[in-house]
């Protein structure tokens, strides 16, 4: 049968984009369809936007400890408005650059939103379309529980556009979402509320580093309350009142909810067309991208795997390699290095203590609590922690964790280590990096327990 495409993906975003752009490169005839900008949550709405963001947050703590340095630092003064308009631009050169990257790999890329309607069909607006193979990488959306009022609080989304900064935020949620906003509002100047359900923010990251990060934030003014959630949300003139569930009122400026993100599959025409899908609405897959029909794949946050952006990416690097390039290749997701933006930021690779003990049982821990050399000079309270978790039976480091300045990008270079599987010896046996805080990974030596 001739089909009017090899491949059809569904989304421009970091899984869509790499998956077209390198089975193109094979050869085949590749077209993707956005409907909205080419770039995808990471780069319009998510990752990008956020880390400006997060720099922008960084200066009032940069300028006050400058004067620790001898530096006289004048008025300073900040407008949001200004950051949001330059981070626009920027974001638009991005998309610019996505849109040439396609079109120079040449991938067709079709406006509009893209339906199911067969195991070899889509739909985009009028136009039915067939394909070979149909890639779904539609990504996720903010998912928000459903309480009165709640048509009055924002996302991400919104709060990456909103032209002034409120005086008051109250932040829902305690994962990374929430935790890199509330950093970022305060750095900014607002007062932060922050709303978590439960017993202590970032479940499922080692817990010391839970810990630290909920101090670290308290000490930088954001009330951080626990065991508390959003009962319904009212409108007034001023903001939102919000009533919790232990009765009390709170009146913020706005409320912004991070509380996860789901997959967006709902309208896609992919239960009709046979595609089985979890009871989240992730599109289930086996472990090549494949769904339950042969010639649909899916890749991304679409899948609720991990959802990260360079997840996404090496899966949709496989998928490109295993259909198009004669090389069959399933993507692997342990020892995935991942950063919280938070202030200030995590770094982590591997198990976690807890995880550690449960699967493996005889583990040894190596900790580090240090305050960072800037600090010494500039003045502020904030600490520094590194965390190594090791087989006692193999030598081999399992896990390791950081919260400390420069922590994301600390950790990329001992995730290779980790991912290859070294041994805590030879972490042992690499010279440090002096005066560094990563070198606290290599100098480690007496186990707490
Ligand atoms: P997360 O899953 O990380 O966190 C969601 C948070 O909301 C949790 O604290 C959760 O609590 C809480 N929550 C869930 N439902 C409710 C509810 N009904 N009421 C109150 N609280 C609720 O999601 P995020 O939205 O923060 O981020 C989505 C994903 O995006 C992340 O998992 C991450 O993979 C990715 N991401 C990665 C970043 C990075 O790499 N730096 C940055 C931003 C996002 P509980 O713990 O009790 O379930």
């Amino acid at each position: 049968m001739n089909f009017d495409y090899d491949l059809f993906v569904i989304g421009a975003g970091s899984g869509g984009v790499r998956a077209s752009r390198i089975a193109s490169g094979f050869g085949a005839k590749v077209a993707v369809a956005e409907e909205y900008k080419v770039g995808g949550t990471c780069v319009i709405r998510g990752c990008v936007p956020k880390k400006l963001l997060v720099y922008a947050s960084h200066f009032a703590e940069d300028f006050e400890a400058a004067k620790g340095f001898g530096w006289s630092v004048g008025e300073t003064n900040f407008d949001w408005e200004t950051l949001i308009d330059a981070k626009n631009k920027e974001i638009e050169r991005l998309n610019g650059l996505y849109i040439q990257t396609l079109s120079n790999a040449g991938v067709e890329i079709i406006n509009g939103r893209a339906v199911v309607t067969g195991p070899n069909s889509v739909r985009v607006g009028e136009r039915e379309i067939t394909a070979k193979y149909i890639l779904v990488a539609t990504g996720g959306w903010p998912d928000m529980p459903h309480i009165p009022g709640i048509e009055h609080a924002m996302t991400s989304n919104e709060a990456l556009e909103m032209r002034s900064l409120p005086d008051h935020v109250v932040v829902v949620g305690g994962g990374y979402i929430a935790v890199e906003f509330a950093g970022i509002f305060r750095g900014l100047g607002a007062k932060v509320t922050q709303l978590y359900r439960g017993e202590q923010i970032l479940r499922g990251f080692d817990d010391d580093l839970r810990h630290r990060l909920a101090d670290e934030m308290r000490k930088k003014g954001i009330n951080l309350m626990t065991e508390v959630n959003v009962e319904k949300i009212e409108k007034t003139d001023t903001g939102v009142r919000l009533t919790l569930t232990d009765d009390s009122v709170l009146e913020a400026g706005a409320v912004f909810y991070a509380t996860g993100r789901k997959p967006k599959t709902a309208g896609l025409g992919l239960e009709e067309a046979g595609v089985a899908l979890d009871e989240k609405g992730a599109v289930m897959v086996d472990a090549y991208g494949k769904t339950s029909v042969d010639s649909i794949y899916a890749v991304g946050d679409v899948t609720d795997r991990i959802q990260l952006t360079p997840v996404a990416i090496k899966e949709g690097h496989a998928f490109a390699l295993t259909l198009f390039g004669n090389a069959p290749t399933s993507p692997e997701h342990d020892a995935v290095p991942s950063a919280v933006f938070s202030q200030p930021p995590i770094g982590t690779v591997g198990m976690t203590e807890s995880e550690a003990r449960a699967r493996v049982g005889d583990v040894s821990v190596f900790v580090s609590d240090f305050r960072p050399m800037k600090h010494t000079l500039g003045g502020s309270s904030e600490r520094a922690f590194t965390k190594l978790i090791v087989d006692k039976k193999t030598d081999k480091v399992l896990g390791a964790h950081m919260i400390g300045a420069d922590a994301a990008e600390i950790i990329q270079g001992v995730g290779i280590a980790v991912k290859a599987g070294l041994t805590k010896a030879q972490f042992d046996a690499t010279v440090a990096v002096h005066p560094s805080s990563a070198e606290e990974f290599v100098l480690m030596r007496t186990p707490r327990s």
